[in-house]
């Protein structure tokens, strides 16, 4: 399949058009799942703790909801866009699709920088945002989700201003909620460690121990936190990681050849995974330039900060060592940077496969809010690495019987059960 570089949006409908082809899909169908099926664009007006009054721009999207309802998370951030807040909305449909869970896609994002506001200010923007699309989600409808630069504080902040409005208690209508406020124990750590379910999973299909590799990881906000721990667990070094500073407004990469002490960056890491560049010279680790991270000698390379990261401008920067790309964050790979990987035979564990994890169990916490009953941290953990592995099973088995990339067969498999629920609902 071809894929041609645009911005998230067209990205994302690129690589609809070429999986529809390869399936040969219905015009209707086409038609249908190159667009959101509905779209919220709105103005969030804040107090700020001076007196003034801001204006925010707010969006949500809800890209399919044939398996059942929208999902996915907020994002705040200062370039949000309506674009790019749709194309993640659609990663989400095939996201949820392909580890078969029983819902659908959507996504939502704030124009802001949290670093430039206060937690009160924050609030005011999580109530805020919900005001305006209260009518629009919930349980049965669109349940959102953390995401970039959120946490279960917004969340929890989100949940009670919908729940007022409401007039009920309804904790099944988000996800990533605290623990003993109607959260899951796991969720926090859940997608970074399914990403390293996949890696784990990759690296038993090449033949090679996880103990006998090294990573480096872009970004270091909660994926790659987590992400991090499991690895290193396992038996995994983590040589370098690069984090947003800012001071500077540039990202660093921070580097220790024996292997980074998560625990020790973890100390000297403000909440958005920015790390303290003198205290980290201190440690001894080697301050290096943010796009350093491609270009180490690892085994794996994970990219778990923002989309259009690996580009046909630095693609050519990844070393020859490197076996596996584990996509944790949402896009990063353009589409011509991703023709050039699967050309050197690099194995890459496709975004909506390899960062699944949260969702899934975003799922459990669903089922758990409605049940009002909740399991313990290994009975997540656990069903969620099952969840992860048979998804990633599915997929390297059809990349194989029918020589697709991973992306590619994840593609065929998500699209073809959502094109499948679209019909069999009379849809199309
Ligand atoms: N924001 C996460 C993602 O991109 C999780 C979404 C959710 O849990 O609904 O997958």
């Amino acid at each position: 399949m071809t894929y041609k570089p645009f911005n998230s949006f067209e990205m994302a409908q690129s690589q609809f058009d070429s999986v529809a082809e390869v399936l040969s899909l219905d015009e209707g169908t086409r038609e249908l799942l190159r667009y959101p099926l509905r779209e919220y664009s709105f103005a969030i007006p804040i107090r700020l703790d001076d007196g003034n009054v801001r204006v925010f721009r707010g969006f949500r999207v809800q890209h399919n909801d044939a398996r059942g309802p929208c999902k996915g998370g907020i994002r705040f951030h200062p370039l949000e866009t309506l674009d790019t807040v749709r194309a993640l909305a659609m990663w989400m449909t095939w996201k949820c699709a392909i580890v078969d869970i029983p819902l659908g896609g959507a996504k939502g994002g704030v124009v802001c920088d949290p670093h430039n506001l206060s937690m009160r200010e924050q609030e005011r923007i999580c109530r805020g945002w919900v005001r305006q699309v209260a009518q629009n989600v919930g349980p049965a409808v669109d349940i959102p989700a953390p995401d970039v630069m959120t946490s279960a504080q917004h969340m929890l902040w989100i949940l009670d201003e919908f729940e007022s409005i409401k007039g009920a208690r309804l904790p099944g209508s988000i996800t990533g909620k605290p623990v003993g406020m109607g959260g899951s124990l796991g969720r926090t750590e859940a997608t970074g460690f399914g990403v390293v379910f996949s890696v784990r999973e990759a690296l038993k299909e090449l033949g090679i121990r996880v103990k006998d590799t090294t990573a480096s990881v872009q970004g270091f906000g909660n994926v790659a936190q987590h992400a991090i721990q499991l690895y290193q667990q396992i038996g995994g070094t983590v040589t370098c990681v690069s984090s947003w500073d800012q001071d500077d407004k540039i990202s660093y990469a921070f580097r220790k050849t024996n292997g980074i002490n998560l625990e020790e960056l973890l100390k000297i890491t403000n909440r958005y995974g920015g790390i303290d560049k003198t205290k980290a010279r201190d440690f001894g680790y080697e301050l290096l330039a943010g796009d350093q991270w491609i270009e180490q000698d690892v085994d794996i390379l994970i990219p778990a900060a923002l989309e259009h990261q690996i580009t046909e401008d630095n693609v050519g920067g990844i070393s020859d060592k490197v076996k596996v790309v584990a996509e944790g964050a949402n896009g990063p790979t353009t589409p011509g940077a991703d023709a050039i990987i699967q050309k050197k035979g690099i194995f890459l564990i496709p975004d909506f496969l390899a960062n699944a994890g949260g969702v899934i169990c975003s799922y459990f916490e669903q089922v758990q809010s409605n049940m009002n009953y909740y399991w313990t941290k290994d009975d997540v953990l656990g069903r969620l690495d099952v969840k992860m592995t048979s998804a990633f099973v599915a997929v390297s088995e059809l990349a194989r019987k029918r020589n697709l990339s991973m992306r590619d067969a994840a593609y065929v498999i998500a699209v073809d059960r959502v094109a499948k629920a679209c019909r069999d609902r009379g849809w199309v």
